[in-house]
């Protein structure tokens, strides 16, 4: 079972289709891991915050 979400990717410059591929629970809220399935570019979200990661 995957999850996705709609959301902007950087990458693409574009709305794209992102798969959750990790979830962490801390406690500042729920961390998750997410990647655009067009080109592999990696997001994470911590709560309702978007960040972006290099790894
Ligand atoms: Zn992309």
């Amino acid at each position: 079972m995957s999850i996705t979400q709609k959301q902007h990717c950087p990458s693409c410059e574009e709305q794209r289709t992102f798969m959750q591929v990790a979830t962490t629970n801390l406690n500042v809220g729920e961390k998750t891991k997410w990647r655009c399935q067009e080109c592999g570019y990696r997001a994470v979200r911590i709560g309702s915050a978007v960040d972006t990661v290099t790894a």
